[in-house]
């Protein structure tokens, strides 16, 4: 099969299309899926960067996030067909655990993350656990379908499993530009929030507005904290997502209400931040950290999906020989929405 491989860490410039052997159902309740798109994260690049103390089998197919037809099943799935067009839960949990069986499933001893731990999808060929496959909406094309999951999933998680969000509560959302922030803003306006979005571009905030943010701030020209302030008649955010990091985290600690939660999923600019312990007990605070989602909100992201209440903006699609492009998009951060790659037409 042909898959997008990194021969080695350290960059972009080690991703190449390359010949690579078909991956085989290695259990009986595995799945094997023949891809038709597959969308990339940010967490792609960190594998391909490669993280502190990470090691890999090279060549590694990447790409976390895909959508295809199972094409053929291991002998003990049920509820899955040959034919059957699904999008993937892009974290397998061993569904036996102490953290699995009481669902936490991103904290599963052997947790392991598609394009990462394992094989991932940017690949005409991926092998999964049949529960990691999810029906999808028959009116959600192959692009969509792709670009779902693993933002979805994250924005949920942050959202709702962790934070807490309630109708009526106020949420500042960082970097309305990116894949996470903007299903963020989405799950945030389904829950009933007041939905607060930044970015420095006006054409990233019009788009935040079309997908649900109340009021947006350019963050390059514009005041933050007295935004967030004057929106809440002071109070400030109940809930503040930033996976920004260091440059965001003082502002966002000024913009969170009395017992607000902050929730972050990453460290765009940077990972070390600092903390005036007096001012996180006095206010009750919340620093909350997540990441991925349980089989259950996955379950929940996807019938929402099919509610039509939850879809993903693709920014664009290009093809599989293009696709080290889409990296160096991303990593420009010029997208506005999903990069996603075609697979197969
Ligand atoms: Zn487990």
């Amino acid at each position: 099969m042909r898959a997008l491989t990194l021969t080695a860490l350290g960059g972009i410039e080690h991703l190449a299309l390359r010949e690579m052997p078909d991956p085989e159902i290695g259990a009986p309740g595995e799945v094997r899926i023949r891809i038709h798109a597959a969308a990339i994260n940010r967490l792609d690049l960190f594998v391909v960067n490669g993280l502190p103390k990470f090691s890999l089998p090279l060549p590694h197919v990447v790409g976390s996030d895909g959508a295809g037809v199972v094409e053929s099943i291991g002998s003990a799935v049920t509820g899955l067909n040959v034919g059957d067009r699904v999008m993937l839960d892009p974290g397998v949990s061993c569904g036996e655990c102490a953290a699995c069986r009481r669902g936490d499933h991103p904290l599963c001893e052997r947790y392991a993350i598609l394009g990462e731990h394992r094989s991932g999808t940017i690949a005409e060929y991926v092998v999964v656990p049949a529960a990691n496959a999810a029906p999808v909406p028959a009116d959600m094309g192959w692009p969509e379908a792709a670009a779902f999951p693993l933002a979805t999933l994250t924005a949920w998680r942050m959202l709702v499993t962790r934070a807490r969000l309630a109708a009526g509560e106020t949420v500042l959302i960082w970097g309305a530009g990116g894949g996470v922030a903007q299903a963020a803003i989405q799950v945030a306006r389904h829950l009933g929030a007041n939905v607060i979005a930044t970015s420095s571009s006006d054409a990233k905030l019009e788009l935040a507005r079309r997908l649900g943010a109340d009021h947006t701030v350019n963050h390059a020209t514009g005041d933050v904290v007295a935004e967030v302030k004057r929106i809440t008649e002071r109070r400030g955010a109940q809930v503040v997502v930033d996976s920004v990091g260091e440059r965001t985290w003082p502002h966002s600690l000024r913009c969170l209400a009395r017992g607000g939660r902050l929730v972050t999923c990453g460290a765009t600019t940077g990972p070390m931040v600092e903390i005036d312990i007096r001012r996180l007990f006095w206010h009750q605070w919340s620093l909350l950290g997540s990441t991925m989602g349980s089989r259950e909100e996955f379950r929940e992201v996807v019938r929402l999906a099919h509610a039509g209440k939850l879809r993903p903006h693709v920014d664009r699609v290009v093809p599989l020989d293009s696709a080290v492009d889409a990296f160096r998009l991303l990593a420009e951060g010029e997208q506005s929405g999903k990069l996603v790659i075609e697979v197969a037409s």
